[in-house]
């Protein structure tokens, strides 16, 4: 177990890329090791329940569904064009076998893709894991107006 307990136990951490997106695949707390970094599908745990962490601060947006998207597309496009070299098949059998294809790739894929984005933004330090919180944007209300 790591010696760091609590939830804003920070600085002397050593916080590896690599190990973030790692441990985010495998949808564990990026701290730890060991906590779930879930509590339901696709919903973040708060805070991790082995080591306190907190895993709120993680802003993975709409990024993973691009990267999945990006990551299944290359994939059944790839194994569509190759079958249709290789076997020729009728376009009906190709939609009968990619289509299941593509949604359980794309199910399997999105908690995982979200989990290595949280695990690399905390191993950044980014959106609160460092300890301090976002700029907040300004509004400057006597800003020079441009000319489009
Ligand atoms: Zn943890």
């Amino acid at each position: 177990m790591s010696p760091h307990n609590g939830p804003n136990h920070d600085s002397e951490l050593d916080r590896n890329a690599w190990s973030g997106l790692g441990r985010g695949l495998r949808q564990v707390c990026p701290a730890c090791n060991e906590g779930a970094l879930y509590k339901s599908y696709l919903k973040v745990n708060d805070a991790c329940p082995k080591c306190g962490t907190e895993l709120h601060h993680h802003r993975a947006d709409d990024a993973p569904p691009y990267f999945v998207m990006t990551i299944t597309g290359h994939i059944i496009i790839g194994g569509i064009l190759m079958f249709e070299k290789m076997y020729q098949m009728n376009p009906w059998l190709q939609l009968a076998i990619w289509s299941p294809i593509t949604i359980l790739l794309t199910l399997w894929l999105l908690p995982r893709i979200k989990g290595a984005l949280i695990g690399y933004q905390w191993a950044l330090k980014m959106h609160g894991f460092g300890g301090s919180v976002d700029d907040e944007v300004q509004f400057i209300p006597d800003a020079p107006k441009t000319l489009a």
